[in-house]
């Protein structure tokens, strides 16, 4: 069983070092002769692959510096997940280890650098899925644990539950020693401009004629920066994980499908894992992640069949823009989107690292 303290130590190292026996998920200690075989027979597939959200838009409204830092984190992000599954590690831990770096890098909108909600304050969600055991965890409406990644990973390792939500769920980690902050941590000038910039247009669509009270449409910039990871470790097993501060001023309360297993994140040895990115009203009401598995498993499609018709036919037609990423549990790789980008990377056994964020590159 890991220990999520180890783990809050070791995490950050994991992807430079995981012989280390308080690392997380090594293979050494845990399960030598699983892995004995490799030896003989060359080591079976494992990667995995990485969202960093979809909807910024073109490369004239993305900066050159943020391009640079999301390039940067995502390469590193992939390494540490990578360097996890390459030691023996477990999917799980190989994702957990890539998310807490995308958490802790202020450019994605998960952790440090998540979007402002209505009331100018912020309420992350978080969810992870083992699938080999179809365990599952989930934390919504977080606004003081550090990495909300970690608090869905001790849900599903130490409750009995699926998902814990608002205050309950700040004290359980609180329970877990897990490492909370005062919310004003997860502030970002950047991400304050977008609040103002989001609040202003819907106050001028709510003083023109006809208009109601209603909120303007959401747009890409709106929630850009989710971050998401599928990984298949050399055991042959799938787990997938997703990590969101939500719709920038989306309502206080507001609950995204990040943390609903099914839509934001599923996982089953049995078709693939996905993790989704984009307007999640649209994600829920079409169960976007289960919806794909359920395709490979119950209809035999392949998974880019699945996923291509799900997010770029059933999607599209209902309005909602986004994308996912898929892996299934031969390592084949899936990763279509509806939005004009999708910050995107993938590494494994057979692939060199690669990150793109545009359509071609
Ligand atoms: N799906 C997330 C939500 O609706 C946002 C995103 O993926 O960027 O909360």
């Amino acid at each position: 069983m890991v220990n999520i303290k180890a783990k809050l130590r070791g995490a950050k190292f994991a992807g430079l070092c995981l012989g280390i026996s308080l690392s997380i998920g090594c293979a050494t200690a845990e399960s030598p002769a699983r892995y004995a075989e490799d030896a003989a027979t060359g080591s079976p597939p494992h990667g995995l692959i990485i969202h960093g959200g979809a909807g910024a838009g073109s490369r004239a409204t993305i900066s050159r510096a943020l391009e640079a830092d999301m390039r940067r984190a995502m390469a590193e992000a992939l390494a540490a997940g990578f360097g996890v599954l390459d030691q023996g590690g477990t999917s799980l831990d190989a994702v957990t280890a890539a998310i807490l770096i995308l958490e802790d890098a202020p450019g994605f909108n998960a952790g440090k650098g998540a979007v402002f909600n209505a009331v100018g304050s912020h309420e992350l969600d978080a969810s992870i899925m083992d699938g080999a055991t179809l365990n599952a965890g989930a934390a919504a409406g977080i606004s003081t644990v550090r990495n909300p990644i970690l608090l869905a990973r001790a849900v599903m390792d130490h409750s009995p539950h699926v998902i814990l939500s608002g205050s309950g769920a700040e004290e359980f980690a609180r329970e877990q020693r897990l490492r909370t902050v005062t919310p004003d941590y997860f502030d970002t000038e950047r991400r304050r401009r977008q609040l103002e910039q989001r609040l202003a247009r819907d106050s001028q669509a709510s003083m023109a004629p006809g208009s109601g009270d209603a909120p303007s449409a959401q747009t890409g910039d709106s929630y850009f920066g989710t971050v998401g990871v599928v990984a298949l470790d050399k055991a042959g097993n799938l787990a997938a994980g997703t990590s969101t501060g939500g719709m920038t001023a989306k309502r206080y309360g507001r609950i995204g499908d990040s943390p609903v297993i099914g839509a934001g994140t599923y996982a089953n040895n049995k078709s693939c894992g996905v993790s989704s990115t984009g307007h999640g009203e649209y994600f829920i009401r079409h169960v976007v992640a289960y919806s794909i598995c359920a395709r490979m498993e119950h209809g035999g499609m392949t998974l880019q069949d699945a996923a291509d018709e799900v997010v770029m036919e059933e999607l599209v037609e209902a309005g909602g823009s986004g994308g996912v990423v898929a892996m299934d549990a031969k390592g084949n790789i899936a990763w279509p989107f509806n939005s004009s980008s999708m910050v995107r990377a993938h590494q494994s056994r057979d692939q060199a690292p690669r990150v793109l964020i545009f359509r071609s590159k």
